[in-house]
């Protein structure tokens, strides 16, 4: 996978990129860009015609926010809580759906305390966690005693894979991640240590979750499709959008796909990037980058008010 052009700054390597969105569709603003398949167009207009009834699913990094080397360093794309504002107040929900403790991504998007935002959640924890805007309080069950477990192994197994210069223990409190895109080799380091940490979360009742360059190991049965389904159940939405960018967005894909076979349509949103093409090819509509998801989400806001898309 081409990496020679790794982003340092993607805020400024989105906006430099100069991509070609979409075609726009007939009939809406030429900010929106249209689906590729008809379930996803169908969905579209569903949630603009009705957005009232819908959920708009989002992940966090990569989606939101760009990817960057240093995980703490990541923060919301400039736009993204100007168009989260102005799109909140008009669908049913809108729930930012995360690996990450809920407290880090309120805290890195920005989300707290924004005028429109009063009614945003943030899963974290791929769902273990939650975040309310309206009382600005995380509730979560306790966490699995595997993760404590795997926490004080961890140092050891890197070590034994000969894997420690340049990997970074990313601490999740209800998981821990592993990164090697600070390895001198970073491919080469996630390749080495899927099995010492497949076989390590194995051992403590822990399952295996790889990303862009981040091994994470984090209690089974908790995935970002379970936490889209019950939120969606929850909220009783009659419509989804869910924008993702990474492996672990699968889930959400499908849970997306699975609420379409029961009748309720789903737009599924894919930020590309050059690491992972894999929600690219189940995606209805693919956006640039952070970038390309806050476009698509202003375009959607704005649709919203327009007349000729009721
Ligand atoms: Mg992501």
């Amino acid at each position: 996978m081409g990496t020679h052009s790794e982003p340092t700054d993607s805020h400024d390597l989105n906006a430099a990129k100069a991509p070609n969105p979409p075609t726009a569709s007939p009939g809406f603003s030429d900010a929106l860009p249209a689906p590729v398949t008809a379930a996803g167009r169908d969905a579209l207009d569903v949630i603009l015609a009705r957005p009232g009834r819908a959920v708009v699913g989002l992940d966090f990094d990569g989606t939101l926010a760009a990817i960057v080397p240093d995980p703490e360093q990541a923060r919301a794309h400039p736009e993204a809580v100007p168009a989260l504002a102005a799109l909140a107040p008009k669908v049913a929900s809108v729930a930012v759906i995360t690996g990450r403790p809920a407290g880090v991504a309120v805290h890195h998007g920005g989300f707290a305390g924004v005028a429109g935002l009063e009614h945003l959640v943030v899963l974290g924890h791929y769902g273990a966690e939650r975040w309310d805007a309206v009382t600005g309080t995380v509730t979560a069950p306790p966490a699995h005693p595997g993760v404590a477990a795997v926490r004080a192994e961890l140092p050891g197994v890197l070590e034994r894979a000969g894997a420690w210069q340049g990997t970074w223990i990313e601490e999740k409190g209800r998981a821990v991640a592993v990164h090697t895109r600070r390895a001198a080799d970073p491919h080469a380091a996630f390749e080495a240590l899927r099995e010492p940490l497949a076989e390590l979360a194995t051992r403590h009742g822990l399952v295996v979750e790889p990303g862009r360059l981040v091994l994470e190991l984090r209690p089974p049965g908790v995935d970002k499709g379970v936490a889209l389904r019950e939120y969606v159940r929850e909220v009783g939405a009659e419509a989804v959008l869910y924008a993702g960018d990474d492996l672990g967005d699968l889930p959400a894909f499908t849970a997306v796909e699975d609420l379409r076979a029961e009748g309720v349509p789903g737009l599924l949103v894919c930020s590309g990037s050059n690491e992972v093409t894999a929600l690219a090819k189940r995606a209805d509509l693919v956006v640039d980058g952070p970038a390309g998801v806050v476009r698509l989400l202003g375009a959607m806001a704005a649709a919203m008010n327009s007349p000729t898309t009721g």
